[in-house]
Formats: structure tokens, sequence, C-alpha cells
């Protein structure tokens, strides 16, 4: 029997787009979206400079060379010629490459398994260190902290911090230990055929990170909410997975948008939820925030965010003490 049709388009009700886009596309465009906001972000940021000439309109004139140039470049690429010259090219290149080699699990390195994940030059070398190494590593960074107290007028020889150089590298790799860690260990055998679909929330786990602005911690609560597509992941994953993006130098809006988006990929669900309250040391210490102040960012994606039902359902359960 086919359910009555409503008399009201669903696009109007949902508010989504009228364009009659499949949720599959509206999903990947979210997770392509959020993957180059992940990307810029780990670039730093870049200050908008309002005094700056606006740059709505293209140059007047001068700007033939670069136009002739953009030509050049359209027709090789539509002839076929060149394309390794066409990949070097920024200009030409587009931001989201949608040739690169997909995993089953994912069209993003989000959890490029191998990569660890969202890695910096050093992940691999410190998951694979030898015990020399990790030696090495130690007294380097050791030594880095004994030039911090020096430099901050202390003398690292008397006694109450002679062992402080040494205690401090362990801490720091310690709170940096999600560099060596990766999705596919966390998740493997845990994610499941299931064919639950309601709402899913794990919410107050806690974390613990560093803003990599300031090296200075900033911690909090994250909640995860997520409706599953016929993959439920085991609940101790998502603080697992929490923890290692939390782990490594973030900024708390990166931090949220690598969990939303690592969920997505993995579970491939109807919607996902990544809402995280923190408080930041740096802000703090420094007097720029009142204690107790907190930062909030959450990252919504398929049905949590195109429905506004289902987005209020989430943050009502998470905020029920
Ligand atoms: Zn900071």
């Amino acid at each position: 029997m086919d359910k009555p049709k409503p008399a009201i388009p669903s696009h109007m009700m949902n508010g989504s787009s009228p364009l009659h886009v499949s949720t599959e596309t509206r999903d990947k465009n979210e997770r392509d979206s959020l993957f180059a906001a992940i990307q810029t972000s780990n670039r730093g940021r870049q200050a908008v400079d309002f005094d700056a000439a606006p740059d709505y309109f293209p140059k007047p004139s001068g700007s033939n060379a670069d136009y002739r140039g953009a030509m050049e470049r359209h027709k090789i690429l539509h002839s076929e010629i060149e394309v390794e010259g066409h990949s070097d090219d920024r200009a030409a290149r587009t931001p989201l490459a949608t040739s690169r080699a997909q995993s089953p699990y994912t069209q993003h390195p989000t959890i490029d398994f191998d990569g660890l994940s969202w890695p910096s030059g050093g992940t691999r070398e410190r998951k694979e260190a030898t015990e020399e190494q990790k030696e090495e590593r130690l007294a380097k960074l050791a030594g880095a902290v004994r030039t911090i107290l020096e430099c901050v007028g202390e003398d690292p020889d008397r006694e109450g911090l002679r062992d402080t150089p040494e205690r401090y590298a362990k801490a720091m790799l310690f709170f940096t230990k999600g560099y060596e860690e990766n999705l596919r260990d966390i998740v493997n055998g845990a994610v499941f055929h299931e064919d639950h679909d309601e709402l899913v929330i794990v919410k107050d786990i806690e974390i613990f990170s560093l803003c990599e602005h300031h090296l200075v911690p900033f911690t909090g609560k994250m909640h995860i909410g997520y409706i599953p597509n016929r993959r439920v992941i085991g609940l101790s994953k998502l603080a697992r997975i929490a923890e290692m993006f939390s782990r490594r130098f973030q900024v708390q809006e990166r931090l949220t948008k690598q969990v939303a988006l690592a969920l997505s990929e993995m579970l491939q669900p109807q919607g996902v939820a990544v809402v995280v309250e923190s408080s930041h040391l740096c802000m703090v210490m420094r007097g720029v925030q009142k204690t107790g102040a907190t930062t909030t960012t959450s990252c919504m994606l398929g049905r949590l965010r195109s429905t506004a039902k289902t987005r209020e359902e989430f943050l009502s359960l998470i905020n029920r003490k």
C-alpha cells in the first residue's frame, strides 16, 4: 500500500533546496565542503583585509596576459594535452579533486587509514618509531623544555626543576597521542549492519585538547548524535574517535568538523551532529575571557542539518540534565 502523498512538497516543509537534490548528493556535497573547510583550517587563518580594494569585479585592464593564460589552459584542457601541466597549475586546480582513489570506506582522507587520518609530517614517524628513535625524540623535546625554562628566567638545574624537562616531554607526547592513532584501529570490527534508524546520542564525552595557536589546553565536552542508515558503530568508539582527534593540536571548530566528517564517511548515516562546549585556557588565563565562559561549536550534517525537528530533538536531548 502506498503512503498518501502530502499536499505540501517535502522540500517546502524541510526548507531544503527545491531543486530536488537527492539526499545522497546532498550528503556528499556536505562532506565535500566540510572536507574543504578542514583543509583550509589546517593551513591557518587568513585575516580579512578591510582596507584592501574590493575584489568583486574583474580587473578592467592590465590583466590581458592572465586572461590569455587562462584561455590557453582552457584550450589545452579541452584538447586533453599535457594533463600533468594542468595538475601542477594552482589556478586551474579544482579545490576538491574527485579523482582521488577511493577506498570502500571513504571518499576523503579523513579516514585515509594509511595516513592515520589528517596526518602531519611526523605522524607515521611517531607511530612507527623504534625504541631508540623514541628515546631520541624524548631527549630532543626535553632539551626544548630546558630552553623554555632558561628563557623564562629559571634555573633549569635547581633541584625542583631537575626532572621537569623530561617529565614535561613525556606529558606533551601523551597530550598529543592522537597523532599515533588512526581510525582503522579504533573502529575495526566495531561498525555493524543493523536496521536501527533512530537518533543515537552519546553526550558529555570529556575532551582534553591543545589549542594550536598557544599550545595551551582547552577542555570541555563533546556531544555526538547520528541517525544510522543500516550501519551502527559501537558506542564506546564515539568517545575513542573524539579522543583521537582531540589529542592533537587543534582549533575547536576543526575538531568538531573532523569528528562529524569521520562519522559521516564511515557510517554514511542519515545525519550526524557534533557539538563541542569547551573552555580555552589561552583565553581564560590571559584574561581575554572570564573564567567559566565556554565556547560552543557545532557541525550538523544530513537530516540533522536539513530537518529542524530532528535537529531540535538532538539539541533538547543533549541539554537535558
Ligand atoms: Zn589559543
